[in-house]
């Protein structure tokens, strides 16, 4: 059996979650019980083990006159843990959910417990239901008999019919924090005899997101003879990013987008938590910024103090970002975008002012259009055409007037694929619904780097719009 199974919660004091051990307190302690119970959250917050416990606490055969913890110890109790109750009947919605399940499950609710004080019907994956069966079920759900009671269970709550969601009592399930995974590793630490090392549980419980599922597997998977050395969990734990953190920040240095994009995909395909990437970059870019100073010993990469703060701030900026990203990795492929674009940092040789041939500047400049717009516009192209999205990639915004846009496409075979019809028509459309104009679209093969005026730095404590704006400025002029 694996840990996640054999140390699930057995009573409402060892749930880890805090919210729900409060409100199932709350709810064996009413006057009444409920007939109808909803348990919402993510996968492997403990929705299943909550629901085996809170039917146990109302079949225990210990709290006859008074609901309270079950015992774990009578017939109801044990029978119910093997899943053997012939009173608790566990469903999965997911196989079971055509109407003639819904009928026979409504002609098993009519008849009395067997031997128990209540029929308990816990209900996996409840959003599965189909609408017939979940208004079949609404019909039971409207005149419960007295001795039956229901626990849906399910991650996506809003997919049930608002009707059968307002007769449940609602028990949301979050993801954990880490104390409450903490709570959750120390109990199978205890009850295993390990021999864990310092800042190995802390370690587990940032990787796990929120899972208790996840953090006692990974837990599982570093045991060995017995015990766990923080050295060798972080090496396990932490390789694959480190390894990719000094890359990618070589690959910055470098101005590589191709490559950085390629990395980025890799790491989206291996999961690894786009945020906590950033994180650990940041950390890595402090570093290099502190040992710029003189204050630590470390490596700067070989970039100048300007561009590591500049760095740092574009990658902060972009981890806001992921609140309303619609690809958990697009914000990171923006930031490294933009950061590709920047000029190389000047190096100013003499004061002595030559007269210099006046360049032209180009006749449009991109203003109105912003590079928020920019976002936008690539996130509706990704829900609507991801070839597009990705011919896009390799394009920039080059100039805006208003009712004209300029996009610089670095491919030729790119550009050809994009001037089809169908592909400009689609891009004015959405181009459209992003600006609230009518913008026409013309397409222009360009060199991946374009000049950039040479930027001003921004102080530390300007506010995070000035931030924006100044980004704009430097990628699009002005
Ligand atoms: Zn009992």
């Amino acid at each position: 059996m694996t840990l996640y199974l054999k140390y699930r919660p057995q009573k409402i004091d060892e749930l880890d979650l805090e919210s729900v051990r409060v409100s199932l307190k709350k709810i064996i302690e009413a006057k009444s019980l409920p007939h109808g119970f909803l348990f919402a959250g993510p996968k492997g917050t403990g929705k299943t083990s909550a629901a085996r416990i809170l039917a146990k606490a109302i079949n225990c055969e210990k709290n006859k006159d008074k609901l309270s913890e079950p015992c774990n110890k009578c017939a109801q109790c044990k029978a119910i843990e093997k899943g053997q109750s012939m009173d608790v009947i566990e469903l999965d919605a997911a196989s079971n959910r055509g109407i003639d399940d819904i009928r026979s499950l409504k002609e098993s609710i009519a008849l009395s417990p067997v031997n128990s004080r209540k029929k308990i019907y816990i209900i996996d994956e409840a959003h599965m239901l189909t609408i017939e069966a979940a208004n079949a079920f609404l019909k039971t759900l409207e005149e419960p008999p007295s001795h039956v009671v229901f626990i849906l269970a399910t991650t996506e709550p809003e997919k049930l019919p608002a009707t059968v969601r307002s007769r449940l009592i609602l028990v949301p399930f979050k993801k954990a924090n880490e104390a409450e995974i903490n709570r959750q590793l120390t109990r199978i630490i205890k009850g295993e005899k390990l021999d864990v090392e310092d800042g190995v549980v802390s370690l587990i419980a940032k990787v796990s997101d929120g899972s208790f599922r996840d953090a006692a597997k990974i837990l599982e998977s570093l045991i060995v003879k017995n015990s766990i050395k923080f050295k060798e969990a972080k090496k396990y734990l932490l390789e694959v990013e480190e390894v990719n953190v000094e890359i990618f920040i070589k690959l910055l240095y470098q101005k590589d987008n191709l490559k950085i994009l390629n990395l980025l995909q890799k790491m989206s395909d291996e999961n690894v938590n786009p945020n906590r990437f950033i994180e650990a970059l940041v950390e890595e870019l402090r570093k290099a910024l502190l040992s710029k100073e003189g204050v630590v010993n470390y490596t700067d990469y070989g970039f100048s103090k300007k561009e590591i703060i500049s760095l740092i701030k574009l990658l902060i900026s972009s981890s806001k970002d992921f609140s309303f990203s619609p690809i958990p990795y697009l914000p990171l492929e923006i930031a490294a975008c933009k950061w590709c674009l920047k000029k190389k940092e000047p190096v100013i040789v003499k004061k002595k002012l030559k007269k210099t041939k006046k360049i032209t500047p180009e006749p449009l400049v991109f203003n109105a259009f912003d590079e928020k717009l920019w976002f936008r516009f690539l996130s509706e192209i990704r829900g609507k055409n991801t070839t597009i999205e990705a011919l896009l990639r390799a394009t920039e915004p080059l100039s805006y007037n208003g009712s004209n846009l300029t996009i610089g496409v670095y491919y030729r075979f790119h550009k050809e694929q994009l001037e089809e019809q169908k592909n400009k028509s689609m891009l004015e459309k959405i181009l459209e619904e992003v600006t609230g104009e009518k913008i026409k679209v013309s397409l222009k093969l360009t060199e991946r780097k374009k000049p950039l005026p040479v930027k001003k730095e921004i102080p530390l404590t300007q506010g995070q719009d000035e931030d924006i704006i100044q980004a704009a400025k430097e990628i699009f002029g002005n």
